[in-house]
């Protein structure tokens, strides 16, 4: 025979087991695994799209394989200033130092220069009826945004880039 008490604890850890398998599943099915994800593997990716749709958000998958722009003013990295890295949110690929990255009034954020020249890949784009350069990453070719030859010194070019591409991580105080 239990006593009340035993019934209360048994019945709050039944509580418990169901809120924490109620909470997994609910992570699980917003939080795509993505087994492409790496910040160290510098070996190029050979994706398919129908493969990426898998593990990519729709938001993301829009603009990293589509080719879609965020709205100006939106993304959480424009007027963004902490120190730190900026990776390829679809595969990791290191892209951008902060001390790079410079305050514009385009709507996106911006550096004026990539992490290494092989981060980065180029492709003529003629969408939208304009001649512009697209930017990619140099690892899996997700559309990052354009350059702009109207970017500050040293190098005079503007990254323009979509924050839904970019995944921060800020540096360890030392
Ligand atoms: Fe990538």
């Amino acid at each position: 025979m239990k006593k009340p008490v035993e019934y209360i604890g048994a019945a709050l850890m039944t509580v418990l087991l169901l809120g924490a398998t109620a909470c997994s599943g609910k992570a699980q099915s917003t939080q795509k695994q993505n087994p492409y994800y790496s910040r160290t593997d510098t070996k190029r990716l050979t994706v398919t799209n129908a493969e990426w749709k898998k593990v990519l958000s729709p938001e993301l998958y829009a603009v990293a394989r589509e080719g879609e722009t965020e709205f100006a003013f939106t993304g959480k990295y424009y007027e963004y200033d902490v120190k730190g890295t900026y990776y390829c949110a679809a595969c990791g690929n290191p892209l951008f130092r902060s001390t790079a990255k410079f305050s514009t009034t385009c709507g996106w954020p911006s550096f004026y220069e990539p992490l290494r020249a092989n981060s980065v890949l180029y492709k003529e784009d003629n969408s939208h009826s304009m001649t512009r350069t697209e930017v990619l990453c140099g690892r899996c070719d997700a559309h990052l945004g354009h350059i702009f030859d109207d970017g500050p010194k040293p190098t005079g070019k503007r990254f323009c880039m979509n924050s839904i591409s970019l995944d921060f991580e800020p540096d360890t105080q030392k």
